[in-house]
């Protein structure tokens, strides 16, 4: 069976690579050590575990190493000229072809759908040589419009944003044993790691207003929740908020 479209997964490294993983993320730019511990060192331990998992940033000004592990030519090449909108409004270059060493790793898995890893998980040395992105659904002949949705969007997560509506109270309906069951036909994960990574919640975005119009809304279909919830995947441009939020992120000098 297909995977999904629409549905998107922001990929979490392994539990056991947690605590790493956020050592990762504070070695490389000091930036992601959590507001909360900052400011309150008596702060709730479940928001410090929030804040944990939603700050990935790259450093400010970085070039972002591409690499497509495989992939039709012309599709790498729409995905390239897609992704460096972001570069518009973000201080950060992309290059592409840029050797299998690279922070970014592109995969077209058909049956895997869309996912990615976020910010500086991606460049964890305990997934060199594997993909931390894959675009499942992107042929030579997929719309001009389906392209911008997927791919903007993916790269926001590469960037390090997470989805629009992670806000405590955008509780979404999942059936359980259908997400369960559908991440082990297409990426092959067992129950738990489904778990942490499609129904865990709480996972709050502590850093953006809710924004109808982003890039980063989480499409939801209804194949997996229960009463026919859907969140429909209409959006295909970088919203107003998502350029002003990701040049916060990414400020340019002056
Ligand atoms: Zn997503």
């Amino acid at each position: 069976m297909e995977a999904l479209k629409g549905l998107c997964t922001i990929v979490l490294p392994d539990a056991s690579l947690k605590e790493f993983a956020f050592q990762h993320a504070l070695d490389l730019n000091p930036d992601n050590y959590p507001v909360e511990l900052e400011t309150d060192t008596s702060a709730d331990p479940q928001l410090i575990a929030a804040a944990m998992e939603t700050r990935r940033r790259w450093p400010n000004g970085m070039t972002l190493r591409v690499h497509f592990l495989e992939g039709d030519p012309l599709v790498q090449q729409k995905v390239a000229a897609i992704a460096s909108e972001w570069c518009q409004y973000a201080n950060i270059r992309f290059a592409f072809d840029a050797g299998p060493d690279a922070e970014i790793r592109i995969a077209f898995k058909p049956n895997m759908g869309s996912w990615s890893y976020m910010g500086t998980d991606c460049s964890l040395p305990q997934l060199a040589g594997r993909p931390t992105m894959n675009l499942g659904w992107l042929t030579p002949t997929t719309p001009e419009i389906e392209y911008r949705r997927v791919v903007l969007h993916e790269f926001g997560h590469a960037l390090g944003l997470v989805h629009e509506h992670l806000q405590p109270n955008a509780e979404i309906p999942w059936d359980e044993q259908k997400v369960i069951a559908y991440y082990k036909r297409t990426n092959g994960w067992d129950e738990n790691y489904t778990r942490s990574n499609v129904l865990a919640k709480a996972r709050a975005d502590a850093f953006t207003a809710f924004d109808p119009h982003s890039i980063m809304l989480y499409p939801v279909p209804k194949e997996l929740t229960r009463g026919g919830f859907e969140i429909p995947w209409s959006n295909s441009e970088l919203s107003p908020l998502d350029k002003e939020f990701i040049g916060k992120m990414y400020p340019f000098a002056g």
